[in-house]
C-alpha cells in the first residue's frame, strides 16, 4: 500500500479514537461514558455509512467527479477514483480520435469499401466510393442484403464461394454501365466480410488502346512487307553475281518479320475475343496433321509417335486448337536435337481429356518455367531466333485453351526434355462414332 494511504488510514483511525475519547471524557463528566462513547459509535458510523453511500451514487450516476481537499480514507478513495476517470476519458477520447480517423481514410479512399456481415451478408458499413461506383446510399441501404441491393450484378453465387470467390475482373456499375469494376472479397475476420470495389475503366481503356495500336501496326507492316518478300522471291541471284548469301539472308529475315506479324495479328485477334467457336473439332484428321507436320518440320532427325487413346473429339474451333497443338508440336521438334523422340499423346483422364506433346529436348531450367506463356520470353534468344521462333508462340498456345477453358500444364528437365500437356475438361468432350485409331512410328 503507498504511503500517504496507508498515512490516511491511520489519520481516519486517529480521528475516531479522538471523537471517541472525547466521549468517553465528555460522558464521564456527566456520569453516562459508556451510553456517550455508543452514541460516539453510532454516529462515525453514521458519517461513514454517508460517505459510502455518496461514493456509491457518485459511482452510478457516472457523474464528473470533484475531488474534496482532506486528510481522510474517503477523501483519498475520492482522489483515486478522481484520478481514475480522468485518465479512462483521455483514453476514451484517443481511441474515438483514432477510430475516427481510420473512418475517415477508409471513406476518403477511392475504392469503394463495403462491410458485410458474414451470415446474413447484410451491409454494415460504406465508404463515400460506395455511392459513386455501387450506388448504395446512406442510411437506407444499411442493413439490405447485398446481393438482392446491386441486383444487375451477379454477387449471389460469388459471395457463396467466400474465401475461395476469386476477384471479378470486369463488371458493369450499377450506377453507369460505362464505369468498369473489378471486386474482391476480403473475409477479414470470424463475422465480417469486406467488399472492395475497384473503377479500372481507365486501365481497361489503356489496356484495349495497346491492344489496337499492336494490332493496327501489325497490320500496317503486313502490306509493305508482302511487297518487300515478293521482291526478294523473284531475284534471281544468278542475275545479281555475289548476292546469293545476302539475298537467302534478307529472304530469311523478311519471312521471319512476316511471321512476327502474323503472330502479333493473331494475338490481337485472340485477346479481343471473349468466347470461341463451338464445333465438333475431329480429333482423328487433327492428330494426323499434326503427324505430318511434325515429320516435314523434323525432315527424318527425329523419332515420332503419335497416339491417340482417347477415342473422343473436342468441342471448340478446329482452326484455333490445330494452332496451338500445331506451336507446342513445332516448338517439340525445333528444341530437340537430332536424334530424339517426340511423342504426341491424346488420352482420357479423370476430369476430361489431355493431349501431351513430350520430346526428349534440351529442356527448360524450372525458374523459367512460370514465365514462359508471357509474349516474347525466351529461354534461350539466338537458339530461338536461329530456329525461326518469334516468342509468341506460347502466348497464343495458353490464349487459345483459355478461350477453350483449357489449362496448359509445362513439366521439363534440362538435357531430358519436356512435356507440354493441354487439359481440357469434360464440358469440351464430344464422343465420337468411329473406332480409336493409333498411329506410331519409329
Ligand atoms: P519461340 O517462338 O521462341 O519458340 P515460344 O513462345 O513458342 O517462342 O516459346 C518460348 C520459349 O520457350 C522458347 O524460346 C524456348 O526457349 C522455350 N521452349 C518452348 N518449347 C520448348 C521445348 N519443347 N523445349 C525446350 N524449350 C522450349
Amino acid at each position: 500500500m503507498p504511503r500517504h494511504i496507508r498515512s490516511a488510514w491511520f489519520k481516519t483511525l486517529a480521528s475516531l479514537a479522538m471523537v471517541l475519547l472525547l466521549a468517553v471524557a465528555a460522558g464521564s463528566l456527566l456520569g453516562q461514558p459508556w451510553m456517550a462513547v455508543a452514541l460516539a459509535a453510532i454516529a462515525a458510523l453514521a458519517w461513514h455509512y454517508w460517505r459510502l453511500r455518496r461514493v456509491l451514487r457518485r459511482l452510478t450516476a457516472r457523474q464528473r467527479w470533484d475531488t474534496e481537499e482532506g486528510a481522510g480514507v474517503w477523501n483519498e478513495l475520492d482522489r483515486l477514483l478522481f484520478r481514475n476517470q480522468v485518465e479512462m476519458r483521455v483514453r476514451k477520447r484517443r481511441l474515438l480520435d483514432m477510430l475516427r480517423s481510420y473512418r475517415a481514410a477508409a471513406a476518403a479512399l477511392p475504392d469503394a469499401v463495403v462491410v458485410l456481415d458474414r451470415n446474413s451478408q447484410r451491409v454494415q458499413w460504406f465508404n463515400e466510393a460506395a455511392t459513386t461506383l455501387l450506388g448504395l446510399h446512406h442510411p437506407g441501404d444499411l442493413g439490405q442484403a447485398l446481393a438482392a441491393r446491386l441486383q444487375p450484378m451477379p454477387l449471389a453465387h460469388w459471395l457463396a464461394g467466400g474465401r475461395n470467390a476469386e476477384p471479378i475482373l470486369d463488371v458493369a456499375s450499377p450506377v453507369d454501365p460505362a464505369i468498369r469494376l473489378n471486386l474482391r472479397l476480403i473475409p477479414y475476420s470470424a463475422d465480417h466480410w469486406l467488399l472492395i470495389a475497384r473503377d479500372v475503366t481507365k486501365l481497361l481503356r489503356l489496356e484495349q488502346v495497346r491492344r489496337d495500336f499492336v494490332a493496327n501496326v501489325s497490320h500496317e507492316l503486313r502490306t509493305p512487307l508482302t511487297v518487300v518478300h515478293g521482291y526478294l522471291d523473284m531475284m534471281d541471284p544468278e542475275d545479281f553475281p555475289g548476292t546469293g548469301p545476302m539475298l537467302e539472308e534478307m529472304r530469311k529475315q523478311s519471312q521471319r518479320m512476316a511471321q512476327l506479324v502474323e503472330d502479333l495479328l493473331t494475338l490481337s485477334r485472340l485477346e479481343s475475343q471473349e468466347h470461341t467457336e463451338e464445333e465438333s473439332v475431329a480429333m482423328r484428321p487433327m492428330l494426323d496433321t499434326l503427324r505430318r507436320e511434325a515429320e516435314a518440320h523434323s525432315q527424318g532427325r527425329h523419332q515420332i509417335s503419335v497416339e491417340d487413346l482417347a477415342g473422343v473429339d473436342l468441342l471448340g474451333s478446329t482452326k484455333e486448337l490445330h494452332s496451338a497443338f500445331s506451336n507446342l508440336v513445332t516448338n517439340a521438334v525445333r528444341y530437340t536435337p537430332a536424334g530424339g523422340s517426340i511423342s504426341v499423346q491424346f488420352r482420357p483422364e479423370e476430369t476430361g481429356v489431355v493431349l501431351v506433346v513430350r520430346d526428349s529436348g534440351y529442356g527448360i531450367p524450372a525458374h523459367h518455367l512460370p514465365r514462359l506463356t508471357e509474349r516474347f520470353y525466351r529461354v534461350s534468344s539466338s537458339r530461338s531466333r536461329e530456329s525461326g521462333g518469334t516468342g509468341l508462340g506460347l502466348s497464343i498456345v495458353k490464349h487459345i485453351l483459355s478461350l477453350h477453358q483449357a489449362r496448359l500444364e509445362i513439366q521439363s528437365e534440362v538435357g531430358k526434355g519436356s512435356t507440354f500437356a493441354c487439359h481440357f475438361d469434360a464440358d469440351h468432350v464430344r464422343r465420337r462414332e468411329a473406332v480409336p485409331l493409333t498411329h506410331a512410328e519409329d
